[in-house]
């Protein structure tokens, strides 16, 4: 689960990281309001759930509360487009209206687990603000990593040690491990796969602060954060994802045109991998659990169909656990009762493959049957076209 900057910064300040004072604001004269209590340059900041905003024109300086109110305006309501947003862009509906600092210079903090070592992995950088991604690619030794051995825990020497890589020294070297231990704090009490400060700020008057905030939460541990759920911002995440999860579907929506139903997560992967190499593009992953039943395949086509790009959709199933006679009634069931109106290839393999094909060819339904993996992708790819 992703959540916005500015309930980013909560979080982290709950453990001691600090953070420029501020408010979120829906309109724009909130902004106004907001600037007014400030009462200095303020920065304001579209929230949405991606990054770059900064140079796609969604965080700005205002002098006054008027110029605050001006651009709040603008800003709310539009489609914000950044390099991690898509083509497509995010539309802006709130504001972060927070006190402008005088910047002496940006670092980069990010906590994430990293799985080679097993183990959270600190990174810093002294080359922070908006190009960390760049830094990583073209200047990656300006990133220093700590591992964080999690038996023993975050040691006060890893600490010091990344405050000397930043040049964080002296009577900065005391607030910069403090802020570090109060981010890995934060990381593993709530249970976050990702926790970042880009770019942790050093002000002209030598204080310290999360200017900008990410925290990703793990999925699987949400269930021990009850509290963290009002967090969640549904208009941000992909209406088709949201209906999925609620019939525990495991549905990516992706930008292809053939939309996938399999079951497995290893088969779904496989299935999208023969796609591509067969020259087309996949919609979605799709995993429908082992069950497979009538009312999972169902769900799953509607959710499938529910993408207008979605041109041709290949099922591939493989009956272990449930036998392909019962997946074939199933699909015929739910294409008969949803009304597909385009090319379905289907691809069944396991207990009762016979059966299963000869149901689906005796439905009275248009279904492409295929044979095998490459034929099933060879076929789809072709229809879709
Ligand atoms: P991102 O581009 O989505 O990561 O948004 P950030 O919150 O990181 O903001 C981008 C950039 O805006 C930062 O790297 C800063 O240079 C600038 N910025 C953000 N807040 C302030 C502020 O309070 N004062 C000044 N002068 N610049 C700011
Ligand atoms: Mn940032």
């Amino acid at each position: 689960m992703k959540i916005h900057e500015y309930q980013a910064k909560q979080v982290l300040s709950q453990f001691g990281v600090p953070i420029p004072r501020g408010e979120i604001a829906s309109n724009p004269y909130e902004a106004y309001e907001i600037a007014v209590r400030l009462g200095e340059t303020v920065v304001v900041k579209a929230q949405i759930h991606a990054g770059g905003r900064g140079k796609g024109g969604g965080v700005k300086l205002a002098s006054t509360p008027a110029e605050a109110e001006e651009i709040a305006g603008k800003m709310i309501g539009m489609t914000l487009i950044t390099h991690q947003t898509g083509p497509e862009g995010r539309k802006v509906r709130r504001v972060l209206i927070e006190e402008g600092l005088p910047i002496k210079k940006e670092f980069y903090l990010g906590i994430v687990v990293d799985r080679g070592s097993q183990r959270p992995v600190i990174m810093a950088s002294p080359a922070g603000g908006m190009d960390i991604e760049k830094v990583a690619a073209e200047t990656p030794h300006l990133i220093f990593k700590e591992f964080v051995d999690p038996s023993i825990g975050l040691q006060p020497f890893s600490l010091r040690k990344l405050a000397f890589r930043l040049g964080l020294t002296g009577e900065l070297l005391t607030p910069t491990t403090k802020i570090i231990a109060a981010l890995y704090r934060a990381f593993e009490a709530v249970d976050a796969s990702l926790v970042e400060i880009n770019p942790f700020l050093l002000t002209e008057t030598g204080k310290l602060y999360a200017l900008d905030a990410k925290v990703n939460f793990d999925d699987n541990a949400l269930y021990r954060h009850k509290d963290l759920l009002t967090l969640r911002d549904f208009y941000e995440e992909d209406p088709l994802e949201i209906e999925a999860s609620r019939f525990s579907i495991n549905y990516i929506r992706l930008d292809g045109t053939i939309g996938c139903m399999v079951n497995g997560a290893g088969l779904a992967m496989a299935t999208m991998d023969i796609i591509k190499l067969a020259g087309g593009n996949p919609a979605n992953f799709l995993d429908v659990g082992g069950g497979a039943t009538v009312g999972q395949v169902r769900n799953a086509f509607k959710i499938l169909l529910g993408d207008r790009n979605v041109k041709a959709v290949l099922i591939n199933i493989f009956g272990g656990i449930v036998r392909c006679d019962v997946v074939a009634n199933g699909v015929v069931e739910a294409a008969k009762s949803i009304g597909v109106r385009i090319p379905v290839v289907v691809r069944l393999e396991g207990t009762n493959v016979e059966q299963g094909q000869n149901i689906l060819r005796n439905s009275g339904l248009t279904f492409t049957v295929a044979e095998g993996m490459k034929d099933a992708a060879e076929k789809v790819v072709a229809l879709a076209k």
